[in-house]
């Protein structure tokens, strides 16, 4: 069995768009998976078989229904962990 959730793929996609938005968030690979992690959180996850159909085609989809949900969700997520980054404090 083939299970996959669509809209962790969705939310990676639109992360860099968001990012550019916000040049002042850190986007080490610490804040941008905790960015992902948090705005997934707050998401419907939507699982599929990875057997059929293209990933793109479904993403295409999500994208006309989720699109302004996910970049609500993570423009809010970049502004949590803007506030409090788990990356070390450079010196
Ligand atoms: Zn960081």
């Amino acid at each position: 069995m083939q299970l996959k959730n669509y809209m962790e793929d969705f939310v990676l996609q639109k992360l860099d768009s968001v990012l550019k938005l916000y040049p002042d968030c850190c986007d080490c690979p610490q804040c941008r998976q905790d960015i992902a992690i948090l705005a997934l959180n707050h998401l419907p996850p939507k699982y599929v078989s990875t057997d059929k159909g293209s990933i793109y085609a479904r993403l295409d989809q999500m994208s006309l229904t989720y699109g302004v949900e996910v970049l609500e969700e993570i423009a809010r997520a970049v502004e949590v962990v803007s506030e409090h980054p788990r990356h070390e404090e450079k010196p």
